[in-house]
């Protein structure tokens, strides 16, 4: 009795919340759809200049963007408050309606338009190529065919260079990181939009570059909205009026030194009847167990490395030399102390441009920076873990070994070492699905492991929650067989519970020995 009284107490607990959370969706749903809320909350990636950045000195956004939207505002009489977003992530942004709009040099596309809704063109732009100077053989789209070529991931510099026949297309998470990756000798050229390009060379001072094949196509950015947005008629009119009474113009000299052009109502290229890349579950099934494989080999390589680094490191820590021993003491604490994803880009980007600065020509590949990144990672942890096993072992059993006759390297092996490595192998494994995790930071330098592989799949269908839901998922099984793994260990490695084998032979007896 009481336990039916219970179950249904539970269900009537379940139903009321879900009746709340129900209750309180809709309330928010028809408020979104009846008045539009008087602040405009517009999402940018602040890191496309001239269009969005941040001020060096201030701190605060600034770009022609980030004015244009300013003034927009002014003129609708809203108030605009913006959010920093990645540009892959502004159209799942606005898709869920989080923000009520999107200024990031977004360029109009018929597949964008599918699932957003754009406002009327603001800026005519198109994407150019860049190379090193010293490259004469790449002069339009055609010659890239076959060469690796850096881009922005999302972006419509992204979809031109997937289209190259035979190049290998290497995605970052922004503009201004493809082109380091240029400079590094990383890769033969960058598609990306000319004006952002352009200002890296000339404002921003990056030397080395040149810009070949200027606007190899034509395009027009757009502010994106949610679809159906109440706000689209507002934000056009501001359009018009800031066009009308020359704040546009104003603004626009103000960026480029240049008179602006004549814009259209229309971009052209919602005139393609293109169709979205719908979501194709098998095709998706193939990218993560691609991805899946590289997280697998870059967590075995790093781990394997790491376990030998981190051995070497715990044995100095232990052993009587104190230089030695300060000097790991600094590593552990460096690597421990601060982000993986400041060492991976340390290591990626900022030591080839130091080697530069210094005359020298040197280029990590991408797979060495990453394993060499994760190993010294991990490699700190191992060592404070080994070396806390080690030293966990009561000192009675380093004179049993003496009192055996062995040296300290025998009693190390074969007294000390079985009985710390039952110790450390529960914190091992820890370390293990940590580093399977770890892996997806890789993605930041172009590696198409497992979470690049959604996020490029996101790039192009737009479904965020599904692919991120089976990117975890594939994570989990990954974590889950590792420490399943771990745990047979453990119990293989214990003498007293470890499944027993049935001898072979009988034991001899008492009275034959
Ligand atoms: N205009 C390009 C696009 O829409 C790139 C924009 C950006 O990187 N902010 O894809």
């Amino acid at each position: 009795m009481s336990r039916l009284l219970s179950s249904r107490w539970l269900k009537r607990c379940l139903a009321l919340v879900l009746g709340l959370v129900l209750g309180v969706g809709a309330a928010q749903l028809t408020g979104l759809a009846q008045d539009p809320p008087a602040v405009w909350e517009v999402g940018t990636e602040p890191a496309f200049p001239p269009f969005e950045m941040k001020d060096e000195a201030t701190g605060e956004l600034i770009g022609f963007d980030i004015e244009l939207m300013t003034a927009m505002g002014e003129a609708a009489g809203r108030e605009v408050k913006f959010i920093a977003l990645p540009f892959d992530g502004l159209i799942p942004a606005l898709q869920s309606n989080t923000i009520s709009a999107a200024i990031s040099g977004m360029t109009i596309t018929a597949e964008r338009a599918q699932t957003i809704d754009f406002s009327r063109p603001y800026f005519e732009a198109g994407l150019a190529i860049a190379v090193q100077e010293s490259n004469s053989d790449i002069q339009s789209l055609a010659d890239l065919a076959g060469k690796r070529i850096a881009v922005q991931i999302g972006t419509t510099g992204a979809e031109q260079a997937g289209e190259v026949e035979g190049a290998t297309v290497s995605t970052f998470d922004s503009a201004p990181l493809a082109l380091q990756e240029l400079l590094n000798g990383r890769v033969d050229a960058v598609v990306n939009d000319l004006p952002a390009t352009l200002f890296a060379i000339n404002d921003a001072n990056i030397q080395g570059i040149k810009i070949v094949g200027e606007l190899v196509t034509e395009e027009y950015y757009g502010i994106a909205l949610p679809k159906n947005s109440a706000d689209l008629a507002a934000m056009n009119t501001a359009i018009d009026t800031l066009l009308q009474d020359g704040t546009y113009a104003e603004i626009y000299r103000r960026w480029f030194s240049a008179d602006p052009p004549e814009l259209p109502l229309v971009a052209p290229a919602l005139a393609d009847a293109t169709t979205a890349t719908g979501l194709n579950w098998g095709r998706l099934f193939q990218n993560l167990m691609r991805g899946a494989w590289v997280t697998i080999w870059l967590t075995a390589a790093s781990f394997f490395f790491g376990l030998i680094g981190g051995s070497l490191v715990a044995f100095a820590m232990i052993s009587p030399i104190k230089p030695l021993r300060l000097l790991c003491r600094i590593y552990v604490d460096f690597f421990r102390g601060t982000p993986m994803l400041v060492q991976l880009f340390m290591i990626y980007f900022g030591l080839p441009a130091l080697f530069q600065s210094m005359g020298l020509d040197i280029s990590f590949n991408r797979i060495f920076a990453a394993i060499f990144a994760l190993s010294l990672n991990v490699a700190a942890y191992l060592a404070e873990i080994l070396r806390g096993g080690i030293q966990s072992i009561d000192r009675g059993q380093w004179e049993a070994g003496e009192s055996l006759a062995m040296n300290p390297v025998e009693t190390m092996r074969y007294v000390i070492f079985p009985q710390a490595f039952r110790r450390i192998l529960p914190p091992l494994g820890n370390e293990f699905i940590t580093l399977i995790k770890d892996t997806s930071l890789a993605a930041v330098i172009g590696f198409e492991e497992l979470f690049r592989q959604g996020q490029l799949t996101v790039a192009t269908t737009y479904r965020a929650f599904e692919v991120y839901l089976a990117v975890a998922i594939v994570y989990l099984v990954m974590t889950s067989l590792a420490s399943f793994a771990f745990k047979r260990l453990e119990a293989y490695m214990d003498p007293i519970n470890r499944p027993k084998k049935a001898p072979k032979e009988p034991l001899p007896s008492a009275v034959e020995v």
